[in-house]
């Protein structure tokens, strides 16, 4: 396949003045958030001020290695601080969130099993072992709370614990064989929300821990694992405003510093001996992050989230509200164009649309979007697979229609979006031949 792409223009200056600016391209409509959000002003700067300190992490002896070593531990302090890290938590620096659950999944005590919706990102339903529960998706967040406290007294009762655990020693250890529930905080394929503090009670009420894919939540409402009283946390840099290749796993450090780690090499050892065998690995975050480490992801990751902590989240909440139900109106009004939800329309959500145009190949229309409107939303079914199919169903169902495509349009935005680019996606879906 040969791909052509038009010589690029001089990057827009940010739309949002400050470090929540974000970068762009005059005339180019990024309606693509959820799949990467664009670069924050915060996270260049922060990577143009380190450029030339450029030199190896907690490797070398010199002047500007230490200084990278600082940023780098400082980051990771200011990542953590970000997301509510409690004393028993470790923060590790991994690519994505992908690479967090995958991690975490292979830090699991061996016999864990793992509760999960069907409703999750593959990132969230694929890591984990065989004999995982895959719960129903619920049709209300509430039925989410019930399937969850159902599943896991079931899964309570073999041993003779069924029912809720009424004094736990340590929330989420020593209540029987470890469960795990992983939940996602905000749909990536409807931006609905889900109700993680409630399920959060339940799996204590019930000696389970819990992990949040917040990968879609983060760049919208803070995220904040100490207040939510969930066990890990995992999510992306590149959907938080930062470059690509930084995630972090955030989450209580035992069964992190009991699991073999992640990745073995250089960086994970506290000391190797000359026979095979003789390795001893390190304890904390360095234990699942061999090998030199993206110092300049991390660094950019933690400016975001420096600068976002010093934002007024409320107001920058109430800008996307008002955008996303401009967004969703205008998609309501326009009778070939049904949109794709879970819950009932009334549900909590982040700036994500799902929806179909009647009639049209899905994947045409994101092209024609493209090329003749300069627009960029993302087609398919959103490495959603079971969701997405699902919710095409059932708005067949619930249009009447039975020329729906069989993939769906998404439009997502964030900081820097404006009604003038919800009106051009409208407009263009209005017009469309
Ligand atoms: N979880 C959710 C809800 C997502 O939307 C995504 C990406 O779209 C992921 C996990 C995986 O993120 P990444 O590709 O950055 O690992």
């Amino acid at each position: 396949m040969t791909v052509t792409l038009a010589p690029s223009p001089a990057p827009q200056p940010p739309t949002v003045a400050g470090p929540l600016g974000v970068l762009g391209v005059p005339g180019q409509v990024n309606l693509d958030y959820a799949a990467t959000a664009p670069c924050a002003r915060a996270a260049a700067d922060a990577v143009a001020e380190l450029l030339p300190w450029y030199a190896s992490v907690h490797r070398g002896a010199g002047a500007l290695s230490r200084r990278c070593t600082l940023a780098y531990e400082r980051a990771r302090q200011t990542v953590g601080d970000f997301f509510g890290a409690r004393a028993e938590d470790h923060v590790i620096f991994t690519r994505n969130t992908t690479d967090a659950l995958n991690l975490l999944a292979r830090a699991l005590p061996a016999g864990t099993t793992v509760v999960t919706f069907g409703g999750e990102h593959h990132a969230n339903l694929l890591p984990w072992p065989r004999g995982s529960v895959r719960l129903p998706v619920p049709r209300e967040p509430a039925e989410a709370v019930r399937a969850l406290a159902a599943a896991l007294s079931e899964l309570r009762r073999p041993d003779g614990r069924g029912g809720p655990v009424t004094h736990p020693a340590r929330p989420g250890v020593d209540q029987g064989p470890p469960v795990l529930v992983a939940v996602t905080a905000a749909s990536n394929v409807t931006g609905e929300r889900w109700p993680v503090a409630e399920l959060a009670q339940v799996a204590r009420r019930y000696g389970a821990r819990i992990a949040v894919d917040a990968a879609q939540l983060a760049p919208h409402a803070p995220v904040d694992v100490a207040s939510l009283d969930v066990d890990y946390l995992a999510v992306s840099g590149h959907k938080l405003y930062a470059p690509f290749g930084t995630g972090v796993l955030v989450g209580r450090a035992d069964w992190l510093d009991a699991a073999p780690p992640y990745l073995v090499g250089g960086g994970a050892t506290s000391h190797v001996g000359a026979a095979t065998h003789d390795v001893r690995w390190a304890t904390g975050p360095a234990r699942h992050e061999a090998g030199t480490p993206n110092l300049l992801g991390a660094v950019a990751l933690a400016a975001v989230c420096a600068a976002l902590a010093d934002a007024d989240r409320a107001a920058l909440h109430d800008t996307e509200q008002a955008l996303l139900a401009r967004l969703r109106d205008g998609i309501a009004a326009l009778p070939h164009v049904v949109e794709l939800r879970t819950f009932g329309p009334a549900a909590s959500r982040v700036g994500i649309v799902s929806f179909v145009v009647a009639g049209r190949d899905s994947a045409e229309v994101a092209a024609e979007l493209a090329t003749s409107y300069d627009i960029g939303v993302r087609d398919g079914l959103f490495c959603a697979h079971p969701l997405a199919r699902r919710l095409l169903d059932e708005a067949a169902a619930r249009s009447g229609r039975r020329d729906l495509p069989p993939t769906a349009l998404r439009a997502s935005i964030g900081l820097g979006s404006t009604t003038d680019h919800v009106d051009r996606l409208l407009t263009a879906l209005t017009t469309l031949p």
